[in-house]
């Protein structure tokens, strides 16, 4: 009190504004950072859409830069790639796309992939004696993958280039490139053994 009644009068109505808003502030921030992690999340996924749609222009433009020959059943492998950015199997693309391709066969869009591959717009991820994955992202990023449901995520991080220089100086290797995979449970599964 000592304090209050040393301070001139409009401090204290200052002190009280402050204070409200404060409050006001404390009581709205779930609001407010709802809003501002929502309109992150819009803007990041109208960046991806813009990207993948930017990489299938880039990607048709490539192949034909080749001799490689567009077909239809090519454009929807592609199409199918960066629409679902889900980094999937041949057989998965076969699944998705026979419907429209009656004629195609699990082998077609492997030969397809293969062709994509050599073109350099498609990386396959092999994994041991499971099927490979085909990821239409060619530039240098790493993957998080679901323990439960086995769904694969880009994330891009600075390349670990320390670890290939410690690598060849520890080892004597003249080192190529690296691989790194993250581990754990996606944002569904998480949801789905909670519920
Ligand atoms: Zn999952
Ligand atoms: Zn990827």
């Amino acid at each position: 009190m000592a304090l209050a009644s040393s301070l001139p009068p409009n401090t204290m109505l200052c002190l009280n504004l402050s204070r409200k808003s404060l409050a006001l502030a404390v009581a709205l921030w779930p609001l407010l950072a709802y809003n501002y992690y929502k309109e992150r999340i819009v803007l990041l996924e109208m960046g991806r859409i813009l990207m993948s749609n930017h990489g299938l222009t880039e990607a048709i433009d490539a192949l034909k830069s080749t001799r490689v020959r567009m077909t239809p059943q090519r454009h929807a492998i592609l199409e199918f790639l960066y629409e679902s950015m889900s980094h999937p199997t041949a057989d998965e693309i076969y699944k998705a796309l026979e419907g429209r391709f009656p004629n195609m066969s699990v082998a077609t869009v492997y030969n397809n992939l293969r062709v994509f591959k050599e073109v350099g717009i498609v990386k396959e991820l092999t994994y041991g004696d499971s099927s490979s994955r085909f990821d239409c992202v060619t530039s240098n990023h790493y993957h998080i993958i679901c323990n439960s449901c086995g769904k694969i995520v880009d994330f891009h991080y600075p390349g670990l280039d320390e670890v290939e220089t410690l690598a060849e100086h520890v080892t004597g290797f003249s080192v190529d490139t690296h691989r790194m995979e993250i581990y754990g449970t996606c944002p569904s599964c998480q949801k789905r053994i909670n519920e």
